[in-house]
């Protein structure tokens, strides 16, 4: 089974996508289809033993639509302004014919009513045989798309948006066309006088014109791609043969040095082997103040030393550095589809038939009951323009455009604020979300606790404690290990052997030295060896947020030391900024309970539950579903992977150079948790974006058809004249994307939403 993510070319409007995904869908060996108009783009598998992206493509191509290969090297994957300008060109060629069809249309009703002099009668002829000429042209160049709309249509029964406007706009042309042909045969029968070319060609330059401003604006809307691009560096200096050497960064390879002059992009990830500097990584993460970088800092591709000079070894080149992972998963998630796109896509998906239904319907309504008072030509000639108004006010463009594109801006301001969403399906989930889940060991406090204290019981010297500890968590990647390893580190402690060690989840470690076994871990641990031994000192430390690990034997209590985690500084701030947001913030923990509460109090959390083992975490996170929650929860990602996998949204803190975690839907690079409320606050944004942009997107039609199909008229005159329901048709489109595009300028900080 081969999955490919392909562009496709072609695409008009929403209705595209599902005439591209119902034909697929049908051909044998395709097993999934999710066509995207947002992103053109298509994410397809099937069965290479059946059929092959080339046969797919000939089933496409009489449809007017082919897929583009994909694309290898990321530099080539920058969004291409190609469409923009091709229609732009159009625009430039239909402007000008659509501004004289207009001033002749005004200076005509003006002169009906008496504003401005009849029009000369020469010019009037002039104008009489050059209106037929521009009408033809304009059809059949810029409105070529329309034309094969109706081709299409009548040759395949395929009706997208495109056949709403060519059925409207060759209607007209043909009406008027007949007119001029015969005009003296059909004179005693018609108004003769009344033709219709300007509605053909002013239509089809507000179409043009509003397709144009769309592609425009869609461009922008995927500009976060296109700046996490621009940060990618050309070139890195690398050290080859003892000399420096400029190589181009594809050729940059895994365990090369590569030197960093001070003002110049990290071209690859790595670690630093000699020299410090300030590095500015808010490109990445958002982080607006340079982060200090000392020997073993990581550094990321893409981001910014200021003022240090500095070499480091290459870790991660070409798409595996994390800016790279970081694009795909943008572009990945900007092509996903959200669960609120179901119903636009529902209705899209019927409506254009029903439009034209309608259409038709009115149509001959007009011309049934219209005669006994209006007289057959003129109710043929308001029945033509009901007919030509309804196609093309009903195109539903706008309801296409609703949500891809918040989906595209809000995933893609999520990027460059440093949160990295999934998919869409995560985005939308995340605005609901009652209750935050947060872990606290990472994710509250910095998670690289530090020694404080140690406490010995009976005859062993400190320094045996720490050389037994440390050997036993040498082992261990818990934070609380890194502390021991580290603190013996600094003090030149030799560590014995150790054999047999095991991890005991949630509670410590165990191994044996020189025959006897130890156990390190906190009291849980020392219950479980069913030992007894004074526990003031914990009682003690605990409550100014300590966490003790006791070193054992199977019979009796050697010592223990006290570890300290300092709270991350802006764990108070952002706790309280999700209750603005009208969320309930929990701590789960597998620390001591005294400690966690002393944590907890710091910062402003509503609810504990210390001293759970892993899987407890994810039984806690069922119990606040089941009360009726929608839980997001915020962790390490590492031991919380089954509760990030339970709640509703899960959320890792990255730190480092790692991105991919898989458990979580969305990751929070920087290991900030003010980002927290900002993800809330993003997905509640964008929803709100999407819910106006579909409320506005239906409105327009509700009232539109009505409005176009004379359904007034009866009462109070009122027909809309095609050429303001091409307007109009063009506007809504626009107004979705501007309405999108919004979100780029509203900040995440704080505030109620
Ligand atoms: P959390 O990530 O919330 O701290 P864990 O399940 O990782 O939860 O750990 C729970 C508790 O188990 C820790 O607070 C600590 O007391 C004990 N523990 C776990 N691993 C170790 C270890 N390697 N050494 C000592 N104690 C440990
Ligand atoms: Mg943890």
């Amino acid at each position: 089974m081969e999955m490919k993510n392909l562009s496709i070319k072609g695409m008009h409007c929403a209705s595209c996508a599902n005439i591209i995904e119902r034909k697929l869908k049908k051909i044998p060996g395709v097993s999934s289809i999710q066509v995207n108009y947002g992103t053109e783009a298509a994410s397809l598998s099937f069965d290479e033993k059946q059929t092959s992206l080339k046969a797919l493509s000939t089933h496409l191509e009489p449809l007017g639509y082919s897929f583009v290969a994909p694309t290898a090297g990321l530099n080539s994957e920058t969004p291409q302004p190609t469409e923009v300008n091709s229609l732009r060109q159009k625009l430039f060629s239909v402007i000008p014919l659509a501004i004289i069809s207009i001033i002749m249309m005004t200076w005509e009703i003006a002169a009906q009513l008496g504003w401005l002099p009849e029009m000369n009668a020469v010019l009037k002829t002039f104008l009489h045989h050059l209106l037929p000429i521009i009408a033809t042209y304009t059809l059949f160049t810029v409105g070529t798309p329309y034309l094969l709309g109706v081709y299409r249509f009548i040759r395949y029964g395929k009706a997208n948006m495109d056949t709403l406007i060519g059925l409207g706009t060759v209607a007209a042309f043909l009406y008027s066309f007949t007119i001029s042909a015969f005009e003296n045969i059909l004179r005693p029968y018609l108004d003769v006088s009344q033709s219709y070319y300007d509605v053909t060609i002013v239509v089809i330059a507000f179409i043009t014109l509003g397709k144009y401003l769309e592609a425009q604006s869609k461009l922008k809307t995927g500009s976060a791609i296109t700046k996490l691009l621009t940060l990618q560096a050309k070139t890195a200096m690398v050290i080859r043969d003892r000399q420096e050497l400029e190589v181009t960064i594809d050729a940059v390879t895994v365990g090369e040095i590569i030197i960093v002059k001070p003002g110049t992009k990290i071209p690859v990830d790595g670690v630093i082997i000699t020299g410090t500097s300030f590095i500015d990584e808010s490109m990445i993460t958002g982080e607006p103040v340079p982060v200090e970088k000392q020997i073993g800092a990581t550094v990321i591709a893409g981001t910014m030393n200021t003022t240090g000079a500095f070499t480091f070894r290459a870790t991660k080149v070409g798409s595996e550095t994390m800016l790279a992972s970081i694009i795909k998963m943008v572009q990945t998630a900007q092509g996903s589809k959200a669960p609120i796109q179901a119903l636009a896509d529902t209705i899209s998906a019927v409506f254009v038939p029903v439009v034209i239904g309608i259409a038709v319907i009115t149509l001959a309504l007009w011309l049934f009951i219209g005669p006994q008072s209006l007289g057959w030509s003129q109710s043929l000639s308001y029945g033509l323009m009901s007919f030509v108004g309804i196609l093309v006010i009903a195109c539903p463009c706008a309801l296409g455009l609703a949500t891809p594109t918040a989906i595209i801006v809000g995933v893609g301001k999520g990027a460059t604020n440093g949160i990295l969403i999934k998919d869409a399906a995560t985005l939308q989930k995340l605005h609901q979300a009652t209750t935050v889940v947060v872990d606290k060991t990472g994710t509250i406090t910095k998670g690289k606790p530090e020694l404080v204290s140690i406490k010995s019981f009976g005859d062993i010297t400190e320094s045996k404690i720490i050389e037994v500890l440390a050997a036993l968590e040498h082992q261990s990647e818990h934070p609380i290990a890194h502390a021991i390893v580290t603190h013996a580190a600094t003090q030149k402690i030799n560590l014995p052997l150790v054999a047999q060690f095991t991890s005991l989840k949630g509670k410590g470690v165990a191994g044996t030295i020189n025959d006897t076994k130890y156990f390190a871990g906190n009291q849980k641990l020392i219950e479980d060896l069913k030992l007894n031994f004074d526990t003031t000192i914990i009682d003690q430390a605990t409550k100014e947020g300590k966490t003790p690990i006791i070193l054992a034997t199977t019979t009796a209590v050697l010592g223990i030391v006290m570890v300290a985690d300092a709270i991350k500084p802006e764990a108070k701030e952002a706790v309280s900024a999700l209750h603005k947001l009208g969320i309930k913030v929990v701590m789960l923990t597998g620390d001591n309970k005294n400690t966690a509460n002393f944590i907890a109090d710091q910062v402003g959390i509503d609810e504990v539950v210390a001293e759970v083992l892993p899987h407890d975490k994810m039984a806690k996170i069922k119990t606040l579903q089941s009360a009726g929650e929608i839980v997001a929860m915020a962790g390490d990602g590492i031991n919380d992977a089954p509760a990030l996998a339970q709640a509703d949204v899960g959320i890792a803190m990255a730190t480092g150079t790692d991105v991919a975690i898989e458990s979580a839907g969305i990751i929070l690079l920087g290991g900030d948790i003010s980002k927290l409320s900002q993800a809330i606050r993003l997905s509640k944004l964008t929803m709100r974006g999407i819910k106006q942009n579909l409320f506005w997107a239906f409105a327009y039609n509700i009232i539109g058809i009505p409005l176009a199909s004379g359904l007034f008229f009866p009462w109070f005159g009122w027909l809309l004249n095609p050429i303001f329901a091409g307007a109009a048709m063009a506007l809504s489109s626009v107004s979705v994307v501007l309405n999108s595009l919004r979100l780029k300028n509203t900040t995440l900080w704080y505030g109620k939403y």
